[in-house]
């Protein structure tokens, strides 16, 4: 391709709406433009990062015998119904009315079209396993569409769908589709991990989220990661060992104590002089519009999504001041957060796991001013009926597996694979006869990638102040070639040759034959980020080029005759 006819232009400003790095280069790069909020137009350069993707994909998903098929985007309602959706996917559902008057909805996943398409289709246990994947857009009215190609409401994803006769079955669909996003992530030269998920609104039993560590502060999730084994979880569910902390607060008998105005755990461990670890925390949260309290070792945070979890709660939230105190008044007392205590409070009352070993601690007992000390469980006070892990585990806290140590990362989350079970075949009546010919439903599994969300984790990952770089397998293009001077006629004629001699060893190349000065030509090359430059200047006269590296900024000057093969040499190398 040559750079004076290809569509783009580079932006020099950063967009005032881009608040992640991948965002700002894709468009500083040409390779989008925005439409409205969540939508953007893929230009030519992005098309071929996707492309890219896109074979990776179908080579990873037809090696594990997966078959590809195109659905419609266009989905009536009464599927929806009959799995029991239309209602619960809520306004994310894009919803359509035909001229008729029907419903229809942009397709956000497809696992009702899939489900009918099998019930039609697939009649005897001898049909199967079936994997069946496409690669399309989706549509989801995203609350907050944001951050570019990486929460848009248009986007494009391969989803998969498995079906099979039992469990076991599911096992090793499972575990292909496993094997098959861990060839292809590596492949777009992405280290991923895989993490245990929370099925959300999709449901079904065991879930995995492929995440992409960015090792840097841009990502949506929190990834607690292991130094030494591979466990990673998000930190909403993710598990640890605490270290090891002062729990007993040494004093020799219980009593209320005076605490003027000593109301956070810093300041109670100062008044008192002991650690926060020897502090039962009360918090108070209001689920579904109940009060719970949940308690938690003074020098730890609750996880509010494990705390849900556990109390099996749609909504939770901490409580205001004033409902603190709306609670405590409602149980007899006459005080506000930071006195009170699990005593005397009648509501459901939930603890983590930390406050076990609390010997003699200091705890609230709903009176201002003043607290108790010496507690322990059993004696001044009981242990909540529920003792569980509800606690956020913290980057430098031991392994849950190995002994290792967590570190924690930002997270971006590229697949999702599900085990559905027959969640969707026995509301959907989706049924195969089995070898005794008795009907039974389809166990199934869905496995999906976010085919645009990754070429934007990409860059997320890979890039430096000037712009992107690309991994070789997904670059645009694999090479770029800069005549310094289009005017001088060497340079030219040289850089035309090495054109045209990549472009028949079938190497992705550019040419910038654009009459621009050298530093805009080398400004762009840069934020394009294609991985591998060859600049021809000055020093063609004594017959050398220069070949650069976009990642590590490596220049080597090489003879011109040897700066095709030393070319290919590279790319075959970071391939
Ligand atoms: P998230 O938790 O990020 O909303 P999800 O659990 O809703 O994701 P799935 O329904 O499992 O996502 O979709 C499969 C994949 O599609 C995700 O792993 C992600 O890579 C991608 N994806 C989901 N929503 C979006 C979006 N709004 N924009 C871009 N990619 C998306
Ligand atoms: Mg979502």
């Amino acid at each position: 391709m040559k750079m004076s006819k290809m569509f783009f232009t580079t932006l020099r400003e950063t967009p005032a709406d881009a608040e992640v790095v991948s965002h700002q280069l894709l468009v500083r790069a040409g390779f989008i433009r925005k439409t409205t909020s969540g939508i953007y137009t893929y230009m030519p350069l992005l098309w071929k990062v996707l492309k890219k993707i896109e074979t990776i994909i179908r080579e990873e998903m037809d090696a594990k015998d997966a078959q590809e098929l195109l659905l419609p985007i266009l989905q009536p309602e009464e599927l929806w119904q009959e799995s029991g959706r239309w209602e619960v996917y809520g306004k994310e559902l894009m919803r359509l009315q035909d001229r008729h008057g029907k419903m229809c909805c942009l397709g956000p996943t497809h696992e009702e079209i899939i489900t009918a398409l099998a019930r039609d289709e697939i009649k005897s246990y001898r049909q199967l396993p079936v994997n069946l994947y496409q690669i399309q857009d989706k549509f989801r009215d995203e609350i907050r569409p944001r951050f570019g190609l990486l929460r848009g409401k248009e986007f494009i994803m391969k989803d998969a769908y498995s079906f099979d006769a039992d469990e076991a079955g599911l096992d090793v669909s499972y575990q292909k589709m496993t094997e098959a996003y861990v060839n292809i992530f590596n492949r777009c030269g992405l280290e991923t991990r895989m993490v245990r998920s929370d099925s959300g609104a999709i449901g079904g039993s065991v879930s995995h989220e492929f995440m992409v560590l960015t090792r840097t502060d841009s990502g949506e999730n929190d990834v607690l990661f292991c130094d030494t084994c591979d466990y990673a979880a998000n930190s909403n569910r993710a598990e640890s060992k605490m270290l090891p902390a002062e729990t007993d607060g040494k004093f020799n008998e219980a009593k209320e104590v005076d605490t003027p105005n000593v109301k956070s755990i810093e300041d109670l461990a100062k008044f008192f002089n002991i650690a926060p670890s020897a502090i039962c925390k009360t918090l108070v949260y209001v689920a579904d519009k109940r009060y719970v309290l949940a308690l938690i070792r003074g020098d730890k945070a609750i996880e509010e999504i494990k705390l849900k979890n556990a109390i099996d709660a749609n909504e939770i939230r901490i409580a205001s001041d004033d409902e603190v105190k709306d609670l405590v008044e409602k149980n007899g007392f006459n005080t506000g957060s930071g006195f009170i205590g699990p005593k005397g409070i009648n509501v459901q009352v939930i603890g983590d796991n930390s406050i076990t070993e609390l010997k003699n601690f200091v705890v609230g007992i709903n009176k201002t001013d003043m607290h108790l000390v010496g507690a322990n469980w059993g004696k001044e006070i009981d242990l909540p009926k529920i003792v569980t892990d509800i606690r956020l585990a913290e980057a430098g806290e031991t392994c849950p597996v190995c002994d290792g140590k967590l570190d924690i990362t930002k997270g971006i989350e590229v697949g999702n694979i599900f085990k559905l079970g027959t969640k969707y075949s026995k509301k959907m009546k989706s049924t195969f006869t089995d070898e005794n010919g008795k009907e039974q439903p389809f166990v199934m599994g869905c496995y999906g990638i976010g085919v645009s969300r990754t070429a934007a984790a990409a860059v997320e990952r890979y890039h430096d102040e000037n712009g992107i770089q690309w991994p070789m397998s997904i670059a645009p293009y694999h090479v770029s070639i800069v005549p310094v001077n289009v005017n001088d006629e060497l340079q030219m004629r040289t850089a035309e040759a090495f054109y045209k001699e990549l472009m028949d060893k079938k190497v992705e190349v550019i040419i910038d034959d654009r009459s621009e000065r050298a530093g805009v030509k080398f400004k762009d090359a840069d934020l394009i980020g294609i991985p591998v430059r060859i600049t021809v200047g000055k020093t063609i006269t004594e017959g050398n080029v220069e070949i650069k590296i976009r990642s590590t900024g490596e220049m080597l000057v090489v003879p011109k005759d040897e700066a095709v093969n030393k070319v290919i040499e590279l790319i075959a190398k970071t391939a």
